[in-house]
């Protein structure tokens, strides 16, 4: 999910993998390695936790690693806390492979289980640590490394994008993708590999993206492409037309616009390894069924955007598992004398996992005798280490200020614990059960159709940036949704917003709708459509302009009472609120920019709040 960059040809290599690595530093990183290759001295790896400052200090204080075919990476753990041993390159226990990966294997336990059986010895947490042990093990019945190699791709399952390094090939570089974006630069004499063209463009614009299942062998004299069949292919070849300042960014304007792109991409890498045969399945938490039946309350404690992730959380958890959920805001839990014991579960959420309300918060609740459980993206943070369970968002980096992909990812895992703690308590039907999975496997593509096109939104921002004031109303799970949506806008557009559950409007705030007054109507809850719809009558009878968001099937009915509506696909209920956010997100993201706002780092906040 971070960085690679590969590199064969004439010239040393680790200058050229640690110029790459450098321009792939604005993706965010926890530890950043190389390899190189000779002849003459085999594999030699170097490799730190940190900046990649730390990584050539390491290098400057000893002999150059002699090579002129090299891999280097920056890592975003997602497996193994950042450390040294756990940077990548990957090196097999005898030495005789290199590897960096970006992505996770998902089947990697099975693969170490049967490797520990053959007497293999691994160094680190990694889930990458096995496609390198498993290579030098496909070694013994393959002495062609591309056998081996083709070998080792069809046991892996999960998402790769991997560069391989063999100790008796000191030319050769070999390129393995799938689910991981991975591209090939050919150069005169020379050829890259790069996960990100930001990382090779200063050598060439001469690139050819990699598909998935594809394998490539590089080497100076040129790279050769195979199928998944090992069929030799030819590839396209694309020039980059922009320079090295356009991609810093990987070619777009802002950090958060990206994001907001990737989170299809995010959704998948969270939801896919944990749903195996129809069944949501969470290989990496010890809370057991058992415990799930004794928790008699759940509390849901968080800060910001992952505030708002919980308050859909009760919606869906109650609706889900019969068990009343209460969600808190850290800051406020923490001093509220709350009423937990041994039989509560305590969910914390929070994006870096520094959180510090959050933090105190997961404290204070663990000296009571709770049982508490983060949904954190951030791997080895301090709030991972200090819960009884974490589930990780793998999300990627998250850079932006204002978080777009970490709150649909920690959506996404809170609704699949709640639909795995409710089969714990047998009580949801296996229908309902059986909906909501299918659902799960088809969010991703569903939120790839709502990114796809983004001109209603910027024509809306066209309209309404210069608004005082933007209302945003809901019921139940829009009335959740509308919270994070109004965040967003005044996050980065500064522009005031209040959300409110829109049956409450006629209780005060309804005195504040004029003429103009923009309100968002979030109308995607089908079974209080009608109530959305009297809202909508509501405001627009004093005046107001209505955006109405809902789901495809009820566009005309709103066309006839709103003054714009925005869809989005329909999915199971417990789920729209993850293809409902994004809109909301655009739409702030597009008002933000129309008022020239600083979008990735909005003024007098900062990404993780780590003050009280
Ligand atoms: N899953 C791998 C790890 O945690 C790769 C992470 C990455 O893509 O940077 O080491």
């Amino acid at each position: 999910m971070c960085g690679i960059v590969g590199y064969t040809g004439n010239a040393p290599a680790v200058p050229v993998l640690l110029d790459g690595l450098e321009r792939l530093e604005y993706r965010g990183y926890d530890s950043a390695g190389v390899a190189v290759v000779s002849r003459e001295r085999g594999l030699q790896i170097e490799k730190c936790k940190g900046r990649l400052s730390a990584l050539r200090e390491k290098l400057d204080g000893q002999p150059p690693l002699a090579g002129t075919a090299g891999i280097g990476h920056t890592r975003w753990a997602t497996h193994g806390e950042p450390n040294d041993v756990n940077s990548h390159p990957h090196v097999s226990q005898n030495g005789r492979v290199a590897i960096v990966h970006n992505g996770i294997i998902e089947n990697y336990v099975e693969i170490k289980e049967f490797l520990l059986h053959k007497g293999v010895a691994f160094r680190s947490d990694t889930d990458s640590e096995v496609v390198a042990q498993l290579l030098e093990y496909c070694f013994n019945d393959h002495s062609d490394p591309l056998d081996a190699v083709y070998a080792v791709l069809e046991r892996l399952e999960g998402a790769y994008a991997l560069g391989i390094l063999c100790a008796d090939r000191p030319d050769m570089l070999i390129a393995a993708r799938k689910d991981a974006p991975l591209l090939l630069g050919y150069g005169d004499g020379e050829s890259f590999i790069a996960s990100d063209a930001t990382a090779i463009i200063a050598h060439t614009r001469d690139v050819a993206y990699m598909e998935d299942g594809e394998v490539a062998v590089l080497t100076r004299a040129g790279v050769q492409v195979f199928d998944e069949y090992r069929r030799p292919i030819e590839k396209e070849h694309h020039f980059i037309e922009w320079d090295v300042s356009a991609a810093e960014k990987g070619g777009y304007a802002h950090f958060m616009f990206k994001e907001i792109m990737e989170q299809p991409e995010a959704l998948r890498q969270t939801i896919s390894p944990r749903l195996r045969d129809g069944r949501v399945v969470f290989e990496e938490l010890h809370i057991t069924a058992e415990d799930v039946r004794r928790f008699r309350r759940i509390f849901i404690v968080a800060c910001g955007s992952s505030y708002h992730v919980g308050m859909v959380g009760k919606y869906n958890l109650e609706r889900l598992m019969r068990t009343p959920v209460e969600v808190a805001l850290a800051s406020e839990f923490r001093y509220s004398d709350p009423l937990i014991d041994k039989d509560s579960l305590v969910i914390v959420i929070s994006q870096s996992g520094e959180t510090l309300d959050t933090m105190a918060a997961l404290r204070e609740a663990r000296n009571r005798g709770a049982y508490v459980l983060s949904i954190v993206n951030v791997v080895g943070s301090s709030i991972a280490r200090e819960s009884d369970d974490v589930l990780y968002t793998w999300a990627g980096p998250e850079i932006a200020v204002a978080t777009t992909k970490a709150y649909s990812t920690q959506l996404a895992l809170l609704t699949m614990l709640g639909l795995w703690m409710a089969r714990c308590l047998d009580r949801v039907e296996q229908t309902e059960y059986d909906a909501v999975v299918s659902e799960l496997e088809a969010l991703p593509a569903k939120l790839a159709e709502v990114v796809s096109s983004t001109e209603i939104y910027q024509y809306l921002a066209s309209l309404y940036f210069n608004q005082e004031c933007i209302f945003y109303i809901g019921r139940n799970l829009d009335y959740a949704l509308g919270l994070e949506g109004s965040l967003k806008l005044k996050e980065i557009s500064y522009i005031h917003s209040e959300s409110y559950a829109a049956g409450e409007l006629k209780h005060g705030t309804i005195s504040l709708i004029e003429q103009g007054t923009l309100v968002m109507s979030l109308a995607t809850y089908g079974p209080l459509l009608d109530k959305a719809v009297s809202n909508i009558v509501e405001v627009k009878s004093r005046g107001a302009d209505v955006v109405a968001l809902t789901t495809e099937e009820h566009r005309q009915r709103l066309e006839a009472i709103a003054s714009h509506v925005l869809t989005i696909p329909r999915t199971h209920p417990v789920l729209q609120p993850n293809l409902g956010v994004v809109p909301l997100q655009l739409f702030a993201y597009y008002i933000a920019l129309h008022r020239g706002c600083d979008i990735d780092k909005p003024k007098n906040l900062a990404k993780s709040v780590t003050v009280e």
